[in-house]
């Protein structure tokens, strides 16, 4: 906290789209009157011997504040270097991503009453870069799984259960085939279990998560779903689709000293630099941050608005959303509704 009151937040704007939704947040929060100082920084990454590195500046900034909010980052495909976002969880040691996803009243969707909660590992699994060409046409690709990073997520799972008064933990996985590396994710989740008497532990195969996810999403709202990398990743954004798509959805990527909150959308190369993009993701993504700061007033002062403006109209909507509004009508939209 900074002697005039307000917080100092690390702002990485990001690639495509990123601008003009950090944008558009930079434009509310200014109206909200929100107590937030923004620190702008450029992570164009370096390539310093090979490794893909964060400038200093930004890792700097991210250090100091404790606290980032993050557009999407491009990940350029086979340029050689490390996509951006595995860098910046690696270097902070951000073991936890947390995406609620939650129906939006006045977007109808096939579904009501979404209202699902995943907490993905973030380190590892098939996300550990370990890939290797054996003999030409036969590669490996390595999926690792560790007990440390495993206990991290899961017993963050446990935390964060008993926190939103969802005391119910489901581990979901694949332990049937993969032995192994997703049996040792399990048998961690029943070994921290046993710190945690009040809240129940139950497990699931992906395969069957999917499909009973997909026909009554319902059931899945009193529990805190956990599971590794790769599936976390699917699963999220087969939620999004079940509210209206990846322009709603918020994350927090969480470790033990810094956080780092942002959509789960990417940079969305089709329609950047258009004015098209649906900035609610980050925003949400904003409410999480400004939540986990203790800021709760000024979260629910933000969400209401930008609910409401959703709920007005499709000429105050994105196109994802199959509305007619600009980012800038939106946005002036989501001011002319704070209260
Ligand atoms: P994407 O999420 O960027 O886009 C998928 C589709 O959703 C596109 O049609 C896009 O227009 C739409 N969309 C996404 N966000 C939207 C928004 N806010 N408003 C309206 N429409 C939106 O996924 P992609 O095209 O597979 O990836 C593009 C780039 O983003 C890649 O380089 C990828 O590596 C990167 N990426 C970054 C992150 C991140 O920074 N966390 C996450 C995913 C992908």
């Amino acid at each position: 906290k900074n002697t005039n009151g307000t917080y100092t937040v690390t702002l990485i704007e990001g690639d495509g789209i990123g601008p003009e939704i950090s944008q558009a947040v930079k434009d509310i929060y200014s109206a909200a009157k929100v107590p937030i100082e923004w620190e702008p920084v450029d992570v164009t990454p370096l390539l310093i011997d090979g490794k893909t590195t964060l400038p200093q500046p930004a890792v700097d900034s991210v250090n100091k504040n404790l606290v980032a909010l993050k557009g999407p980052l491009a990940t350029p495909v086979g340029k050689g270097h490390t996509s951006m976002n595995l860098t910046l969880r690696r270097t902070f040691n951000l073991f936890a991503n947390v995406r609620p996803c939650k129906s939006i009243v006045g977007y109808d969707t096939p579904y009501e009453n979404v209202d699902t909660v995943l907490i993905r590992e973030n380190t590892e699994g098939e996300y550990s870069g370990i890939e290797h060409t054996i003999v030409p046409g036969v590669v490996q690709s390595i999926k690792l799984i560790t007990k440390p990073a495993s206990e991290k997520v899961i017993r963050y799972g446990f935390e964060y259960a008993k926190s939103i008064g969802k005391p119910h933990v489901l581990v979901v996985h694949k332990a049937s085939i993969m032995k192994l590396s997703d049996g040792l994710f399990v048998s961690t989740a029943k070994e921290v279990a046993k710190e945690y008497p009040d809240v129940t532990l139950d497990f699931e195969l992906l395969d069957n998560t999917s499909l009973k996810l997909t026909a009554d999403p319902s059931e899945y709202k009193d529990v805190v779903m956990v599971m590794p990398n790769l599936y976390g990743d699917i699963m999220s954004d087969l939620s999004s689709g079940l509210i209206g798509g990846l322009g709603l959805t918020p994350s927090g990527n969480m470790g033990n000293k810094v956080s780092i909150f942002e959509a789960v959308h990417g940079s969305a190369p089709d329609i950047a630099g258009k004015g098209l993009a649906n900035p609610t993701a980050l925003l949400l993504s904003s409410c999480m941050m400004l939540r986990h700061m203790s800021l709760n007033a000024d979260a629910d002062k933000i969400e209401a608005a930008v609910l409401k403006t959703i709920a007005s109209g499709p000429e105050n909507r994105t196109g994802d959303l199959k509305g007619t509004a600009s980012t800038s009508h939106f946005t002036e939209q989501v001011i002319a509704n704070l209260e």
